[in-house]
């Protein structure tokens, strides 16, 4: 006897919850020659109407797509009929009809293509350009220091790729993007970013043109971090660069984020004037109006960077978008899913959004809050996964990636299965912490950075110290005087407390404390070149 089981899906999510039931009963009864037919409302739910379908081992399997759904239904039973016979006969006897039949070639028909073509052990989602850029060393990781990027290349890591809470393998969102021409730019800053960007072989003072989305401290947060101690450590001679949109009021732009940080770090800054610092405090802030539809707020160098607004609860959030060399990379931000978006980073290389699963129960289990509190956050927030993949599917990059999502293993696979709702090109994740995509305009390659776990800071361009170009004609660089030694914000009579340095000195390598500097504090350029082993000449022009 013949039976026809039919799964439709409709609803991804439930509509597998309630296929993979139905299976699991169907499949305990049915007799060896049925056939079961799962309806697919998207070339994307193939793969898990596949999963489905491997449960049915012993059975007959079609799949039919959005069109043969929409077949009235007197035609299903027609096909039934038309299936009765020729299967009939071979049932009977408990064997499935080896022959293929139209019906079955127009369910193979039926069956998910690549949507770029390709073929056996090629996948169904990469496309032919997804391959090593040829600076590319190490195929499976990327090793800091090892490559130099092409001419025409960008690279794009995600040092940060969390929203909240911070994880051990995720810090706050930030977006590293190294072009071929030298230049570097930072897409958020969010807390625990620099110690992935040390690791990634970039010292603390070459840390800059920092692009801030809004300002949720999770985007913004290692900036008051960054600010003094790149100051300290040799960025004497250059401001901070920050760019970031204004805010309804001028109390909630960036310049007024930027100048109450200085006053939050009062105590530091000043502390820290006891050293070195010249111009390290200063901080260039470029505030754009938030109102700006796709406004440049960044043009140099051949590199363009644009912004637009974006919905995310609060007026005072934007997407960015770089272009340079015929490539192209969008950062939105936090934001609901919006048109804006879909105009302005229409055809990019690499489209980066953010998103959150529709998982309020799950997250309710998981951290404990209330399930209401998820789905009110990300409604008038963020971008659900469906959104996200539909939000790309307009788009149309070369591209789609996702960043700033708890990378939990459970759940990446719905993240995964609600994008492929509507998204069926490339896609990749910009998560756990630290990602890394090599970018021409044939080639797109994804790995994660193999980072030391006990990374120092790589050493900073003597020209940050002293300079560009290097006082090469007199050969000594010249160190900014400390503006307000120890003796003018501490009294002599804590440090009357020091233990005297003899009593723990071993007398053969004593040496006087140095507690103040000379005016003026020179470097003799040459010897420190030769005590640190580099070539002044690479940092001549
Ligand atoms: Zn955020
Ligand atoms: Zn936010």
């Amino acid at each position: 006897m013949l039976t026809l089981v039919q799964v439709g899906i409709g609803k991804i999510r439930n509509g597998v919850a309630c296929a993979i039931r139905t299976a699991t009963v169907v499949t305990n009864f049915i007799p060896r020659a049925s056939l079961i037919q799962i309806n697919v409302a998207s070339w994307s739910n193939h793969y898990l109407a596949a999963q489905i379908a491997s449960s049915f081992s012993r059975s007959e399997i079609g799949m039919a797509t959005d069109d043969n759904r929409k077949t009235p239904p007197q035609n299903d039973l027609g096909r039934r009929d038309m299936l009765k016979g020729a299967f009939a006969g071979a049932a009977a006897v408990g064997i499935v009809a080896a022959e293929p039949t139209s019906a079955q070639a127009q369910a193979r028909d039926a069956m998910p293509k690549s949507p770029y073509g390709g073929g056996p052990s090629t996948g169904l989602q990469f496309p032919p350009y997804y391959k090593p850029t040829p600076s590319v060393r190490s195929r499976n990781n990327y090793f800091p220091g090892s490559e130099t990027l092409g001419p025409d290349e960008m690279r794009i890591s995600f040092v940060g790729s969390c929203p909240f809470p911070p994880r051990r393998d995720q810090a706050g969102t930030c977006i590293m993007v190294e072009l071929g021409n030298g230049d570097r730019f930072f897409f958020d800053f969010g807390p625990g970013c620099v110690k992935n960007i040390l690791a990634m072989g970039v010292s603390v003072p070459e840390i800059n043109d920092i692009f801030i989305t809004h300002l949720h401290v999770d985007h913004y947060h290692d900036l008051s971090y960054l600010l003094p101690f790149s100051a300290w450590a040799g960025r004497w001679k250059m401001p901070l660069r920050v760019t970031g949109p204004s805010g309804r009021t001028p109390d909630l732009g960036t310049k007024a984020m930027v100048a109450s940080m200085k006053q939050m770090l009062k105590w530091h800054l000043e502390a820290f004037d006891a050293c070195p610092i010249g111009d390290g405090y200063e901080v260039e802030v470029n505030e754009f109006d938030w109102k700006d539809e796709n406004g440049i707020c960044y043009d140099k160098n051949g590199v363009t960077i644009r912004h637009w607004r974006r919905s995310h609860v609060k007026d005072g959030a934007s997407a960015y978008r770089l272009d340079w060399n015929g490539l192209s990379f969008v950062w939105t931000g936090d934001g609901r899913p919006d048109d804006l978006t879909a105009k302005y980073a229409k055809g990019v290389d690499v489209f980066v959004t953010e998103t959150q699963p529709d998982l309020a129960r799950i997250n309710q289990l998981k951290y404990g809050l209330p399930e209401f509190l998820f789905n009110y956050t990300v409604d008038i927030h963020h971008t659900l996964t469906y959104a996200t993949g539909y939000l790309i599917k307009q788009v149309n990059p070369r591209c789609g990636m996702v960043t700033h999502l708890a990378f939990d293993n459970d759940t990446l696979n719905e993240t995964s299965a609600d994008v492929r709702a509507h998204w069926d090109g490339l896609f990749l994740y910009g998560a756990p912490d630290v990602v890394v995509v090599n970018v021409t305009k044939d080639a797109i390659w994804h790995r994660e950075a193999a980072l030391p776990g006990f990374s120092g800071q790589a050493l900073p361009k003597p020209t940050l110290l002293f300079g560009d170009p290097l006082p090469i004609a007199t050969g000594m660089g010249v160190v900014p005087q400390p503006r307000l030694p120890r003796e003018q914000q501490q009294e002599q009579l804590t440090r009357d407390l020091e233990i005297d340095p003899h009593k723990y000195y071993p007398p053969d390598v004593y040496r006087e404390p140095l507690t103040k500097l000379p005016n003026p504090q020179l470097v003799d350029l040459r010897e420190m070149a030769k005590v640190m082993n580099i070539d002044l000449a690479k940092f001549v022009k």
